[in-house]
């Protein structure tokens, strides 16, 4: 376990914002949870980071930040046709579906080079071209801070939904998760489900995994900017679901909307709400919308935390006003 006070976060998070925390804890051993939760000393909120990859520190935050870089992989079941793998929280999400494709347990290929980690995945059900971690997500292990004790979550108990699960609802703060344990199956079947991608294969015969995965790759990076090169968090929004009359209203007002049916309502894309109100591509001083996905706000050096807020508030007023839409984030922000 290391501990470091008055630490720069830019490190630790992909928005490049020049944060300072109080106190920085790694832990690289589930058994230094415990250790690593009394010496947080409970005055300060703690906050559990993977690789920061969707969160936003307040310029200065008075808090515990507590990075989980636990490792390892390892199968725990197999029946022949599926494999149970679980993975340490700190495992490199993209680096991991990789070692599970390349080992022939399948379902995970859509989901990959999304950045951040394993531990990660779970609480926001990273999701990505017609694929989401909840598809083969069969158990979640946690340190729960309250009892001070690890148990296990089924994927029911996570109530996973659209880019949200109980973590971010009644376990929200509560819980370091520790490992997830993934349902892979040994046979490959290429989920084409997503237009974009289905389409690059329309023509082609049987296609493998490291096919699929380049493809996607290709297709990924051709839209979003690489956080080592300009600080982004992804997608700062989350795609809003609307009732089936508003989306029918939509519609009508403008018939080129992108509009997907949900079980209870309909999915609209935010980046097209966005660019329609003329952010795509905008700068406001030190960050602005990326020029090819109005979904992604960027940091072009020298942002603040208060900067990237400011332009989210305003993307987020133009929609509401222009179409009565709020916008919920993606990102999450923490402030002290
Ligand atoms: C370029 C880019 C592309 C992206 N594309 C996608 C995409 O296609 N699909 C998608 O879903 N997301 C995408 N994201 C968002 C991001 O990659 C995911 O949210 C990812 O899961 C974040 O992982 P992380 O380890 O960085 O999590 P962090 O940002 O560190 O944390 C995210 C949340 O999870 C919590 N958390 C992290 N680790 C743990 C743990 N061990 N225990 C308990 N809570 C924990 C944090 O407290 C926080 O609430 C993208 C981000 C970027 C920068």
């Amino acid at each position: 376990m290391k501990i470091y006070h008055d630490i720069s976060l830019r490190p630790y998070h992909s928005f490049g914002i020049d944060a300072v925390a109080d106190r920085v804890i790694e832990v690289s051993e589930n058994d230094e949870l415990q250790q690593a939760v009394k010496a947080a000393g409970g005055e300060e909120p703690l906050v559990v980071l993977g690789r920061g990859c969707n969160m936003l520190f307040s310029d200065v935050f008075h808090g515990v930040v507590l990075v989980m870089r636990t490792r390892g992989v390892c199968v725990i079941a197999d029946d022949g046709d599926t494999v149970l793998v679980e993975a340490m929280a700190g495992e490199d999400w993209d680096g991991f579906v990789r070692y599970c494709s390349n080992k022939g347990w399948h379902g995970l290929e859509n989901l990959v080079a999304i950045p951040g980690t394993v531990g990660a995945a779970p609480v926001q059900n990273v999701g990505a071209y017609g694929s989401e971690a909840a598809d083969v997500i069969h158990s979640v292990n946690v340190f729960d801070l309250e009892t001070m004790t690890m148990r296990s979550l089924t994927a029911s108990d996570c109530c996973f939904a659209y880019r949200d699960s109980v973590f971010k609802h009644a376990l929200r703060g509560r819980c370091v998760v520790t490992s997830v344990v993934f349902r892979l199956s040994h046979s490959f079947s290429p989920n084409l489900s997503y237009k974009a991608v289905g389409e690059l294969f329309a023509n082609e015969g049987p296609i493998g995994p490291s096919q699929l995965m380049a493809a996607i790759g290709d297709l990924r990076w051709s839209k979003l900017p690489h956080p080592e090169v300009l600080g982004n968090a992804g997608s700062f929004f989350k795609n809003p679901i609307v009732s089936r009359e508003c989306g029918a209203a939509l519609r009508t007002a403008y018939p080129q909307v992108p509009l997907y049916p949900t079980a209870d309502g309909c999915k609209v894309a935010a980046g097209w709400l966005i660019e329609q109100c003329g952010w795509r591509g905008r700068r406001v001083g030190q960050c602005g919308v990326y020029e090819r996905q109005a979904l992604v706000l960027v940091n072009y050096g020298g942002a603040s935390f208060d900067d990237i807020r400011q332009l989210a508030d305003a993307i987020t007023a133009d929609v509401q006003s222009r179409f009565g839409i709020i916008l919920e984030r993606e990102a999450q922000y923490n402030i002290t």
